[in-house]
């Protein structure tokens, strides 16, 4: 379990403390002189994340930076939660809404862009804001929740338009509403003939899993079918305390699913992403959706290319339980929604791929400059570790598309 009290900033905290979710909420690193209480910053880095910080906000959980290496800026978690100068780079192709969920928006917060569901938006905040955010033009903006009177909007739409029978609840993180917030929505939302089902988007699970209480299942579990989706993006993330929140809502009959962007130098490794979608399903959450990066402006070093999607989703088939695998989707820039690819990618054109959605329409995701190979420690771990274990062979495809540099390290390596 967490050995948080070796950290001194938190060596008086109680667990009654550290497991409520509001302390830790509340208690969030948000400024550098903070995080360099818990991780080693160099001078370089701290101005760094100062000068990035003008774009989306910081506040790091206790419990998420607890997980971090100290010393590794390559850490997965920490480079979920911990911003870089990349942040401030803007490319051409990179676009401030690139789903258009302002554009086709009738209510506040409120995105119809399908025809038997929608999306609603209660808040803009976050218990740990990951820097790979796409919704980052609005997101952590005020670190608040919407109105009643506004969510009230979204709701009478909804119960006015008589085609709409699963509605997603997302923000921000709806699971840092009080209970009883969002229960009103909730409760209000299946109180409405038409809606069949409701969804809601949380990464609690990951950052702040004390959220995940015995009282929060107790009331999720009156409003059944619920669906909730996750946002684990690497197996690091999947802790004991992770897996006890997982478990109360399994136990309570919510659906669990989990959707991840696939992100340059975190998860773009079929090793890593087979770790994380099969420690997922062992956990009863169901691979959903793996997402090409979007284009949102600032987050163009965690794209990968197209083709890194499809090879690790052709690599998932056959090695693993079909159970486990998601499919994979870029969500349109221009409002699109989200297509399967590779089945509805129709052309290619350097860096820009065609992608077709459900009404016919044609879409152009435009794919990064520079794809250069860093080094991937972690991969390099699991995906040694398993081939000596003589658990997996390359297939050969990946053999050489996969540019990570993930084989030629294994096969560097000295015979132990
Ligand atoms: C993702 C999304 C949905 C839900 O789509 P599914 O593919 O059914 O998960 C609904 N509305 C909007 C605007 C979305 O972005």
């Amino acid at each position: 379990m967490n050995d948080y009290n070796a950290i001194s900033l938190w060596k008086d905290v109680t667990p009654e403390l550290w497991n409520d979710w509001h302390w830790q909420i509340r208690n969030r690193l948000s400024s550098v002189e903070q995080l360099s209480q818990v991780i080693n910053l160099e001078e370089t880095e701290k101005h760094i994340i100062r000068d990035s910080l003008n774009t989306l906000r910081m506040a790091v959980t206790p419990y998420y930076a607890s997980l971090m290496d100290q010393n590794d800026p390559e850490d997965p978690i920490r480079i979920r939660s911990v911003p870089t100068m990349m942040e401030t780079m803007i490319m051409p192709e990179d676009m401030v809404d690139p789903l258009h969920e302002d554009i086709d928006s009738p209510a506040p917060g409120l995105t119809h862009r399908y025809p038997d569901r929608v999306l609603l938006l209660v808040t803009d905040q976050c218990g740990d804001y990951c820097r790979h955010c796409t919704r980052r033009r609005t997101v952590g903006e005020t670190d608040r929740a919407r109105t009643k009177e506004e969510i009230d909007l979204g709701i009478d739409y909804i119960r006015k338009t008589k085609g709409v029978r699963d509605v997603v609840i997302s923000g921000g993180d709806p699971l840092t509403l009080e209970t009883g917030r969002l229960e009103y929505i909730i409760s209000a939302l299946h109180s409405i003939d038409h809606v069949e089902m409701v969804r809601l988007g949380t990464a609690a699970p990951v950052t702040f899993p004390q959220r995940i209480t015995e009282e929060f299942v107790e009331m999720l579990s009156k409003y059944s079918p619920i669906f909730l989706n996750t946002h684990f993006i690497h197996p690091k993330e999947i802790t004991e305390e992770a897996k006890a929140a997982l478990k109360l809502l399994a136990n309570a009959g919510i659906v669990l699913g989990n959707q991840t962007p696939l992100l340059r130098g975190i998860n773009d490794c079929p090793y890593i992403m087979k770790e994380l979608v099969q420690q997922l399903t062992y956990n009863r959450v169901r691979p959903y959706y793996i997402y090409q990066c979007d284009l949102s402006q600032g987050i163009s070093h965690f794209r990968t290319s197209v083709q890194e999607g499809i090879d690790i989703s052709e690599f998932l088939q056959g090695h693993t339980s079909g159970l486990a695998i998601p499919q994979f989707m870029i969500d349109a820039p221009g409002g699109g929604g989200k297509i399967p690819v590779p089945r509805n990618l129709v052309g290619r054109d350097g860096r820009i791929v065609y992608v077709r959605n459900f009404e016919g329409d044609t879409f152009q995701y435009v794919e990064p400059e520079n794809l250069m190979a860093p080094a991937c420690p972690q991969a390099c771990q699991i995906c040694y570790q398993r081939v000596e274990r003589g658990q997996d062979m390359p297939p050969v495809g990946l053999q050489k598309n996969f540019h990570r540099g993930v084989w030629q390290t294994i096969n560097a390596r000295p015979n132990p």
